[in-house]
């Protein structure tokens, strides 16, 4: 391989050395000849975990001996030396009972989860690629090693893995692979929430995660049901030219780069399907849709077990998503103190999104949104108050005047209020004057 770094080369030539096999496999031969830069470069050897050891000491770990890896450190990095192995018998769907290992390489291959996964190759650029995973990578496609409804029902986490790699490398997935996997999808449910989420984060920033949604909403319905009566959902109003989860897809199309806009994009609308009205003039209405869409979302991140913080970044979002951006200084100032500016250029992308996912007659609110996120730009240059970090008198001013407790963040409060409601100018004299007519 031309591109093997030196601190991997040396870690196969000082097995080769000792007499094994060892080789770069997985994802870091997939990814090199993909022309992306891998992640992380793994190897395997025919070395069974205490030769590796003796091979490296002092500078090996052995961080999962039982599964065979010997984490080395080389040049001030680690690597995984993992030994040639067969999966025993899978009983969880997940994990297998025990782990054999063997000196064949071929049999180690084909363990592997696809065939774009299951190749290796050595530092002399020779590549052992048993089931055609160069070719496949070639034409663009994923498919299980080996028959796949055995591969899914082994570890069901490939299922959703599979759907991760189509959309971040941008492959089509393989006929039999595909039907096995929408046939198998209810097997997910044996798969950790946080194990979902992970490839769901990943999957979300693929370029191609829009196709792969529209293709797999019965995948992403087993642990997320709600996204299913959004599906085909029409929403019978001059705005909108889709259904609700094609809206919703091209809305997270337009965001990047963002997860929790990512996640807000796909989620801004849930609530859709549960409120719909149709007038006397026979047009869809969705009153109330953000508040339900909100609690929504959040039931679904708080199942999947995201990050309290992720998860209240994305439900506000969320609950914000339908609110016009202001267009006074006033407005945006209080828009600030209320989300701070990073929520708030969030809002002001996904709410352009969301415009721009609607039928065209309407993409003219564009400019509604440029005038108030030049507002917004002209406040931060100008340095403008709207946290109390940025207030001219502080807690310790008001302890002075005799302040205590509770009551210091309750007046602090309401000095910021005056000064973004553009009562007070934020200076030191004029919020102590403020102060005395509280
Ligand atoms: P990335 O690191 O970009 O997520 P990767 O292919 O390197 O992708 P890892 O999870 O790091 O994925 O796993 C390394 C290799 O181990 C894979 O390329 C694959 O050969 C094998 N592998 C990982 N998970 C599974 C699995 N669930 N079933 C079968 N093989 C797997
Ligand atoms: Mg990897």
């Amino acid at each position: 391989m031309k591109n093997v770094p030196g601190y991997v080369a040396e870690i196969l030539s000082a097995l080769e050395a000792a007499g094994y096999e060892a080789w770069c496999v997985g994802g870091c031969v997939r990814d090199s000849l993909l022309g992306r830069e891998p992640e992380d470069w793994d190897v395997t050897t025919s070395a069974l975990p205490e030769e590796t050891m003796a091979v490296f000491a002092p500078h090996a770990i052995p961080t999962g001996l039982q599964h065979g890896t010997v984490t080395v450190r080389s040049d001030h990095k680690n690597v995984e030396v993992t030994t040639y192995r067969v999966d025993g018998e899978y009983r969880d769907h997940r994990r297998p009972e025990s782990v054999v290992f063997t000196r064949s390489l071929e049999e180690d291959l084909a363990r592997r989860d696809f065939t774009i996964n299951a190749m290796a190759e050595n530092a002399r650029g020779e590549l052992r690629d048993p089931f055609g995973g160069a070719e496949d990578l070639r034409r663009g496609l994923l498919r299980c090693v080996g028959e796949p409804d055995r591969r899914f029902a082994e570890d069901a986490l490939r299922i959703l893995r599979g759907l991760r790699f189509a959309a971040v490398l941008g492959l089509e997935i393989e006929t039999e692979t595909a039907a096995s996997i929408h046939r198998n999808r209810e097997l997910l449910r044996q798969i950790a929430a946080e194990r979902i989420q992970v490839e769901l984060m990943k999957l979300l920033r693929g370029k191609d995660a829009g196709r792969i949604l529209r293709q797999y909403p019965d995948v992403v319905g087993v642990f997320w049901p709600e996204v299913l009566p959004m599906v085909g959902f029409a929403q019978k109003n001059h705005h909108h030219c889709f259904d609700v989860w094609e809206h919703s897809i091209h809305a997270l199309e337009m965001v990047k780069k963002d997860d929790a806009l990512l996640w807000s994009a796909l989620l801004h609308d849930i609530g859709k399907p549960e409120c719909f009205t149709v007038d006397g003039a026979g047009v869809g209405h969705f009153y109330g849709h953000a508040q339900i869409s909100r609690d929504l979302a959040d039931t679904m991140l708080r199942r999947l077990k995201c990050s309290t913080e992720f998860r209240e970044t994305v439900v506000r979002l969320v609950e914000w998503h339908d609110r016009e951006i202001p267009r006074t200084d006033k407005g945006v100032r209080r828009a600030l103190r209320l989300l701070g500016e990073k929520d708030l250029r969030r809002l002001i992308v996904l709410k352009r999104a969301d415009n721009l996912a609607q039928a065209p007659e309407y993409h003219n609110r564009q400019l509604d949104l440029d005038e108030g996120e030049a507002i917004l730009e002209k406040l931060l240059a100008e340095d403008a108050c709207f946290s109390l970090k940025q207030l001219a008198v502080n807690g310790r001013d008001l302890l002075a005047l005799g302040l205590r407790g509770a009551e210091i963040g309750r007046v602090l409060d309401a000095l910021l209020d005056a000064v973004v409601n553009g009562e007070v100018p934020n200076e030191r004299e004029a919020l102590l004057g403020h102060l005395r007519t509280l």
